[in-house]
């Protein structure tokens, strides 16, 4: 299949997810489902791909899916959207200009440039992550909080890196891009059930609960 009819079929694909939730919105969707309409709708047999859709729904275009991250009632592969409203700060995304881009690859010489303690993930573009699996694609991350309006910095390569997909990933959940802080409450909702319980004992003794044997919480 061609680069661009592969595109198409990816965009509806988002497009048919995107309908069954806004149908459906306050109703649980389960994964059987998701593929399914893409299946129905596309024509394609079989469809892997439906996660990365949820996932451009959510950090490209804004909406609120929830999961089993987020409500303890959802069951694995159950997503769930209560609301049609996006959130305004993904509706905006801007892009460095095709030669900033160019030059801020060189720079990076096609390695990611997330660093952690001093150290740099380096994965090179194209080549296979050894960590998360698939090809590595690097792609623009505008590093100054968003508050500066990144518009007034697509021509200037300082102003940007390059991220290979894990660290977009990290990046946009753990780092709050308006304020340059860590963002605790996607680090803890992203979180297994078993950290979040812990998370949740630290929180009531912080806050003065205890928690009695038949797990009743009163106030010390
Ligand atoms: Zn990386």
């Amino acid at each position: 299949m061609r680069g661009d009819a592969l595109d198409k079929k990816r965009n509806s694909g988002r497009a048919i997810v995107r309908q069954l939730f806004l149908d459906n919105l306050g109703k649980v969707i389960t994964k059987e489902e998701l593929i399914r309409a893409i299946c129905e709708g596309t024509g394609l047999p079989d469809y892997e791909n439906w996660h990365q859709r949820l996932s451009e729904l959510r950090t490209d275009e804004g909406y609120t899916i929830l999961s089993r991250r987020d409500r303890r009632d959802l069951r694995p592969g159950q997503y769930l959207m209560l609301s049609s409203e996006r959130r305004e700060a993904a509706a905006k995304r801007v892009r460095p200009t095709p030669s900033t881009w160019r030059a801020v690859l060189t720079r990076a010489q096609s390695r990611c440039e997330w660093q952690e303690e001093g150290v740099r993930c380096g994965l090179m573009d194209g080549a296979t992550d050894t960590v998360g699996g698939g090809t590595v694609k690097l792609t623009p991350d505008h590093m100054r909080p968003h508050s500066v309006d990144p518009r007034s910095h697509a021509d200037d390569p300082a102003q940007w890196q390059a991220l290979c997909g894990r660290h977009q990933v990290t990046k946009r959940n753990y780092w709050d891009s308006t304020t340059g802080k860590l963002n605790v409450v996607a680090i803890v909702q992203a979180a297994s059930g078993k950290d979040k319980a812990v998370v949740f004992r630290m929180l009531l003794a912080y806050f003065g609960y205890t928690v009695d044997a038949n797990g009743n919480v009163g106030k010390v």
